[in-house]
């Protein structure tokens, strides 16, 4: 009976310690590339619906191992969430996009225009320091240069406390962005108290939004909120002209996506987007 049971359980435990070995080494490795700078940032220009203009861009973080080749953020941001990696991570990020934007400023086209928009972690946001810790690593940066990006579960996580932080932030100069908006379920109220200034439409609304009337009534009903609470709205995940002119009409301000560009190391976006 025994046997039986260790029999069927094999193939299962052999998996999981596969799993578990791959992740063990990556985290290691991922701990290795964060202290040996071996981390990229990709920037992703934002441009206002209207106008066609460029408002900004989006530092995303990029891993390429040895081994593995380019692991996707998606699986090395949960795990350095994970593994206690995160703060050491983001503070390697805040500190790149400082050295980004103040060797832009130096370029005869002269800088980014708008802000850049930096994703900033629930961890992160956990640290009541954390506009003075942004302050130190952005030195010699204005923070009216720097747009900062939280995700709605982020928030809601513990809204009293985070209705306090994003003020600091806005006194401190930042503005203040809601990342994957309508996934995380806020309620109203605290909408309205969390000071941000935009917010940002979850691509899985984006998506679908020209087959699917669910999707395009989400998408007008969180445009229509945002104008009622004066915040701007950008569009995620925009990937066809047909998205990106339904999106202008129905009044969202900017956007972002394959259709407008896609991210890019810092000398290709500046040769594409910063040149007069
Ligand atoms: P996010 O903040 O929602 O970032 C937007 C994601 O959508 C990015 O994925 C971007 O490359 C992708 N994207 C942009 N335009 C399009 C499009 O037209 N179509 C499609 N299908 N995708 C598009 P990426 O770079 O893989 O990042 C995934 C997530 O990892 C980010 O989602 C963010 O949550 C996290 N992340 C990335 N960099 C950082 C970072 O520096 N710090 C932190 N804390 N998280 C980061
Ligand atoms: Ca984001
Ligand atoms: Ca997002
Ligand atoms: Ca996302």
């Amino acid at each position: 009976h025994a046997k039986r049971r260790e029999k069927s359980i094999c193939p299962y435990t052999q998996t999981m310690r596969h799993a578990l070995h791959r992740r063990q080494r990556m985290t290691e490795r991922l701990n290795a590339a964060i202290s040996g700078h071996q981390l990229a940032l990709y920037f992703q220009p934002q441009v206002d619906l209207a106008s066609g203009r460029l408002t900004g861009a989006e530092a995303l973080c990029r891993w390429y191992d040895a081994e593995w080749g380019w692991v996707s953020p998606g699986e090395f941001i949960p795990l350095a969430e994970e593994r206690g990696l995160i703060r050491a991570l983001g503070d390697w990020v805040l500190e790149e996009s400082a050295r980004q934007l103040l060797a832009w400023r130096e370029k005869p086209e002269g800088g980014l225009p708008g802000r850049l928009s930096i994703n900033i972690s629930a961890q992160q946001f956990a640290d009541p320091e954390l506009t003075r810790h942004i302050a130190q690593l952005t030195a010699g940066v204005s923070p009216s240069a720097i747009a900062l990006e939280l995700t709605e579960s982020d928030f809601m996580r513990d809204p009293d406390q985070a209705v306090e932080i994003t003020h600091t932030m806005r006194q401190a100069g930042y503005a203040l962005s809601i990342d994957d908006f309508g996934t995380g379920y806020s309620s109203l109220s605290y909408l309205r108290r969390f000071a941000a200034d935009a917010l940002k439409i979850d691509i899985s609304f984006v998506r679908e939004m020209l087959e699917n009337k669910n999707d395009r009534a989400i998408v007008q009903t969180i445009i229509a909120m945002a104008k009622a609470l004066e915040m701007k709205t950008v569009a995620e995940g925009v990937e066809t002209r047909d998205q990106a002119n339904l999106l202008a009409e129905m009044g969202c301000n900017e956007a972002q996506g394959y259709w407008f560009g896609r991210p890019l190391p810092a000398d290709e976006f500046a040769a594409q987007w910063l040149t007069t």
